[in-house]
């Protein structure tokens, strides 16, 4: 470059100043000969003299001199330098970070005479840069602690977003192409419906959750994944994105699993005993010819009734534990459903007519047997009639109905209709859940563990069977349930939280 110097400064007087920018002029031994105004409120200099014949480099920290110096030595030869960032010291002391760009001016034989330098204030975007930046580092080693990814899929372009965590929950490397498909080949088969069903779900619904499992590429190990999702969607409601979360729950599932393992070994170890002192008590009570007063006879039915209440809640604990751990027995073989009603409903007895229930039962002629395990069939009935009898209020009615399924093939369909307290509409939802109660039913009938139904619905989900009903509050509750006539045991498919 031959321009003089002389040509470009006037212009620098007529710079507008909207960014923080300062102009040197500095000879080839980095001293500064002249400067624009705007290096007076950069480094707060009153005025020309303060700095005119000063090293450039008194401008810059101790730290970064040597850095600049030979950047310098760089201009020198290269007769440019760009974006070269330092810090620099004000007047008063106080540093600030300048981005600088300089330019040789050089004589008709190319010999260097004087160096332009335009320097950039940068310190308030780099403040925002690194809080950013801090922001960022600080979710990342968040979400590391905790196993905690997030991701972003916009969904018009089909790009994936993913932090971090993301990349090390599915040990994939950051560079890893990722999409649905290429992710879907990695969650466990046998799941790869549910997480099909949670996407589209997220699209119809704006929102979902889902616990799946999912094949670890590196270990083969299975891992537990906690998966939330919502949609956002433009004015015509078409989905633009979906933001999510994973969180890596395989410690909390494994956990879950030892406490279902202790719950089944505690409530195995306390049927016998606990069955032993039912029994007793059974037979003292109907032996006739026992010498006990009526006031032993009253105890020894109270002992009887809470000793039968409490192996009936044991024998719950242990069926739900033996249905989450996927280990409960099932041995097929051909029943009559009517019959099996028929026997659950003798225990019973007694508190119907104690209640002065009217108990109606409607069975179809010529059922088919149906072929499947009968512990598992009781439970059901025992279930079903035991909630329909104790959410009635005396003089009630409560009708079974066994028949033939006319919605589907080959299908039975029980119905258990109450004149009960009913569910309260806002409470429906959760009926299935484990341990739930609805207000109406704690107040009404003190014991109870919210267990019933939830097991049901297990059995049912293990037989391919389904559980529904309709309730109103005070008019009552029907219960129906749908069971194929050959029911198929479908293993591993009743897992924890599935
Ligand atoms: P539990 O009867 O031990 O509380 P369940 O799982 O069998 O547990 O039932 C869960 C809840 O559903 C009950 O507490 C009750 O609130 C409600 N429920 C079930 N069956 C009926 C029914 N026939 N009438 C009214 N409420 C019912």
């Amino acid at each position: 470059m031959n321009d003089t110097p002389a040509d470009s400064l006037p212009s620098f007087k007529r710079r507008v100043v909207l960014f923080p920018e300062a102009v040197f002029v500095v000879n080839t031994n980095a001293i500064i000969t002249r400067l624009d105004r705007q290096t007076f409120t950069m480094f707060g200099w009153a005025n020309e003299q303060e700095i005119i014949g000063k090293s450039f480099y008194d401008l810059i920290v101790e730290e970064d001199i040597a850095n600049v110096k030979s950047a310098f030595q760089k201009i020198l030869v290269d007769k440019n330098i760009y974006g070269l960032q330092c810090n620099a010291k004000r007047k008063d002391g106080s540093y600030l970070r300048i981005s600088a760009n300089g330019s040789v001016f050089t004589d008709s034989q190319g010999v260097p005479q004087e160096i332009i330098i335009v320097v950039h204030d940068i310190t308030p975007h780099l403040s925002e840069l690194e809080q950013v930046r801090e922001a960022e580092r600080q979710l990342s080693e968040a979400q590391q602690i905790a196993h905690f990814g997030s991701w972003e899929w916009d969904i018009v372009s089909n790009k994936f977003r993913w932090t971090d965590e993301m990349y090390r929950l599915f040990s994939l490397s950051p560079q890893a192409e990722v999409n649905n498909d290429s992710l879907m080949a990695y969650v466990l088969e046998e799941d790869r419906e549910k997480v099909r069903n949670f996407l589209s779900q997220s699209i119809a619904d704006g929102s979902s959750v889902l616990d799946y499992r999912f094949v670890d590429p590196q270990s083969s190990a299975i891992r537990w994944f906690h998966s939330r999702s919502k949609t956002l969607y433009d004015g015509n409601h078409k989905p633009l994105r979906m933001v999510g979360t994973v969180h890596d729950v395989t410690h909390e599932k494994e956990l879950d699993q030892v406490k279902t393992q202790f719950l089944s070994l505690a409530s195995h170890q306390m049927r016998g005993p606990l069955t032993a002192i039912n029994w007793n008590a059974e037979i003292l009570l109907q032996q006739q010819t026992t010498n006990l007063t009526d006031t032993q006879k009253k105890y020894v039915q109270e002992l009887y009734d809470a000793s039968k209440q409490i192996v009936r809640t044991t024998n719950d604990l242990l069926t739900v534990s033996e249905l989450e751990l996927d280990r409960m027995p099932f041995k097929p073989e051909k029943l009559s459903l009517t019959k099996i009603a028929k026997r659950v409903l003798e225990d019973y007895d007694r508190i119907i007519v104690e209640k002065k229930i009217i108990f109606k039962e409607t069975y179809s002629g010529d059922l088919p047997d149906i072929e499947t395990d009968m512990y598992l069939l009781k439970t059901i009935f025992n279930q079903l009639i035991s909630n329909a009898v104790s959410y009635t209020p005396p003089e009630g009615t409560v009708t079974m109905t066994i028949s033939v399924d006319p919605q589907r093939t080959n299908t039975f369909l029980i119905a258990i209709a109450d004149s009960g307290y009913g569910i309260p509409k806002d409470q429906q939802e959760k009926v299935f859940s484990k341990m739930f109660r609805a207000n109406n039913a704690k107040v009404k009938v003190m014991r109870g563990t919210g267990l019933g139904l939830y097991i049901v619905k297990l059995i049912l989900k293990l037989n391919g069977g389904e559980i529904w009903f309709t309730s109103e509050e005070n008019k009552g509750s029907t219960f129906y349930i749908a069971l194929p006539f050959v029911p198929k045991p479908q293993k591993n498919t009743v897992k924890i939280g599935a």
